[in-house]
């Protein structure tokens, strides 16, 4: 007789079963079909169907709706996506092929990239996979017999993997022909892949490293109906719509260049002109704020980095120069003349809080296989402030930061989300200090009656955090804010202030953004907005088309007053067809078009016409100018008017 062991169900019920009875026939037992579950939890483990249970245990199965279902079935996917593309290639190298945010992708070292032809061919493949409802079998092996199975399929990528595991047993998963190391779990059999679709290829190299082999990336997404899976692929064709790439490029907003190097923007006229829009945005809306205006140097003596710890903890993301037989960093982050500027002069507690602000351009080391888009570059600038205060006056400061934050956004038309982040297992500071810092960031959200998430242990070594996910057009969260507690600065740069009891006390430190990072904020602006700008942030707020030649010095004429206003405003003097130039400016999302012809040119007047096809009656330049400053007030709730450039 084999051995009994029990099984406890998440009804509260226990069942006994004989030793080695498998997950599946648990499950089935209790009334359900076991074809209502892709996969189980043992001990709170997710494993397979199949997988035989050996001890007394806690017993749950994983339905198709239950959290962490779908990420089962695109793993699976994207090991049937592997299976497929060896049938076409078998001569590829398989690497890594993981679940990820909204689908799967799986990396192949081969000859030449994928074309959309080979995505389609391997799409269909995996329908036939699908189709032959291939069991996904399980099998655990000493470390060194996997070695040996993997070399001697010349899967190197898979060997190397191995030779950095500790682990003296590893699992491998095969369906049909195809065999990969794999923790899994896996869904059963490959007949529960019914809604997919392979959505694009990119290169990536080898652990994101660009010193690695390039591999060829497919991307595939997975749902278990076909309903769902539509709705996703809607969203993916609106997202590449307005993926700011390609909108960058198609308004001429920036560009980058091998030439010059990866992740470092190159700003166009049109692309330069809203960044100086919302820097002097930003400059105004920190002046009322309370904050002074700084700027410090680019590069800093590296003595200076250590002492600031960024030497230790951040070195292989910065950029180190030589000047004089002296080493410098290029700045990371602006934090260290801010508080230089604090050491220059004895501090009184009357003098605080001090808000230092600055534009700060900053250059950090990230790995070429993130960069992407202005979303990850190398180079970007931050607007960035420090605030240094008594720790009486820190609610206050962050309070008013959580509404600098609420009112710009709004401005912006972003809804978002917080979350506070907490001491992490590796910190410095005293759990005095750490009690009062995230104490503080929960009060203020508290008293602001914000619903917040805490992150247990993801705040930084030096201090607790809060992080601001904004919410745009298509749902998506981006991290922009962020306001961090910092204990350590203050500290190693000894800094003090002079207190009511005229003995020496430490000031509290904070560092805050509000757009983040420009190059960042504005890859997501262009996004939320597709291209089409407000019309206080649009570069260019009028086009004037004329009907034919004849127009052009009155169109000129025009084009000098509103300039002479503060419009931004050209005129298209290339000798096209009206309807062309029309077509055009609604491509380049102008707000307004001005058409200019006979009759205009007769009465003196303009007839302007709106990006959504909106016409306006006649009107002088004089009040046209007038209904733009009014509609840049009313779009900037208020802040901007023609006069921001
Ligand atoms: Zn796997
Ligand atoms: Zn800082």
């Amino acid at each position: 007789m084999p051995k009994e062991i029990e099984i406890a169900l998440p009804d509260g019920s226990k069942q006994r079963v004989a030793q080695g009875t498998a997950v599946s026939e648990i499950l089935g037992k209790k009334g359900h079909s076991p074809k209502g579950y892709v996969a189980a939890k043992l001990n709170g483990q997710p494993v397979d169907l199949s997988r035989s249970v050996e001890e007394d245990a806690v017993l749950e199965g994983i339905e198709a709706d239950s959290p962490g279902a779908l990420e089962i079935l695109r793993h699976s996917a994207a090991h049937i996506m592997a299976q497929a593309v060896k049938s076409f290639f078998p001569e590829a190298r398989i690497a890594i092929g993981p679940a990820i945010e909204n689908g799967f992708y799986y990396d192949f070292d081969v000859s030449r990239p994928f074309t959309q032809e080979d995505l389609e061919k391997i799409e269909t493949r995996m329908r036939e996979i699908a189709s032959q409802k291939l069991a996904f079998s399980r099998r655990d092996m000493p470390r060194e017999e996997a070695i040996g199975l993997f070399s001697g399929l010349g899967e190197k990528y898979k060997v190397e993997l191995l030779e950095e595991f500790t682990d003296p047993v590893v699992s491998i998963y095969q369906q049909g022909d195809f065999i990969d190391l794999c923790r899994g779990p896996h869904i059963p059999d490959s007949g529960l892949l019914r809604a997919f679709k392979l959505t694009s290829v990119a290169g990536a190299y080898w652990r994101g490293d660009e010193h690695n082999p390039m591999l060829q990336r497919i991307y595939g997404t997975a749902f278990w109906d076909v309903e769902s899976l539509k709705k996703y692929l809607a969203f993916l064709e609106e997202a590449q719509k307005r993926d700011h790439r390609r909108l960058g490029k198609e308004l001429d907003l920036f560009s980058f260049s091998d030439e010059v190097g990866a992740g470092m923007v190159i700003w166009h006229p049109k692309g330069a002109l809203i960044r100086h829009i919302l820097e002097n945005f930003e400059k105004r809306e920190h002046l009322r704020r309370g904050y002074q205006i700084v700027i410090g140097p680019t590069l800093l003596k590296t003595e200076l980095w250590k002492r600031s710890g960024h030497f230790d903890h951040y070195r292989e993301n910065m950029y180190f120069t030589e000047i004089d037989e002296q080493s410098y960093g290029v700045k990371p982050m602006n934090c260290l003349s801010h508080m230089l500027i604090y050491k220059s002069k004895i501090r009184s507690y009357r003098d605080l809080p001090l808000r230092y602000f600055e534009l700060g351009t900053v250059h950090r080391h990230e790995k070429s296989g993130v960069l992407h888009g202005l979303l990850r570059v190398r180079q970007f600038t931050q607007d960035d402030a420090h605030i240094l205060c008594t720790p009486d006056q820190l609610n206050d400061e962050i309070k008013s930061i959580i509404d600098f934050v609420i009112e710009v956004m709004g401005i912006f038309g972003f809804e978002f989300e917080m979350e506070i982040s907490t001491r992490p297992e590796k910190s410095i500071g005293t759990d005095e200090d750490w009690e009062r810092a995230t104490g503080a960031l929960m009060k203020a959200l508290d008293e602001k009656g914000f619903r917040y998430q805490i992150c247990e242990g993801d705040g930084a070594f030096y201090g607790p955090k809060i992080d601001v996910k904004l919410k745009d057009a298509l749902d998506r969260r981006w991290q922009c804010a962020t306001i961090q507690c910092d204990f350590t600065l203050p500290e190693r740069f000894d800094l003090t202030y002079v207190g009511a009891d005229g003995a020496r006390h430490r000031p509290v430190m904070v560092h805050r953004v509000i757009l983040g990072a420009i190059e960042r904020f504005m890859g997501v602006l262009i996004e939320h907005y597709a291209g089409a700008f407000p019309t206080w942030l649009a570069p260019l707020q009028a086009m004037i088309v004329t009907v034919t030649d004849g127009q052009i010095d009155f169109a000129r004429e025009v084009c000098r007053q509103l300039q002479g206003r503060g419009v931004r405003v050209e005129v298209d003097m290339r000798s096209e067809k009206l309807g062309y130039k029309i077509r055009d400016a609604q491509m380049q999302k102008v707000p307004y078009m001005l058409v200019i012809g006979n009759k205009e040119v007769e009465n003196g007047t303009i007839a302007p016409r709106r990006r959504d096809g909106t016409q306006l009656s006649l009107m002088t330049p004089a009040q046209f100018a007038e209904l733009v400053e009014k509609e840049c007030i009313e779009s900037s709730k208020g802040r901007v008017g023609l006069n921001i450039v």
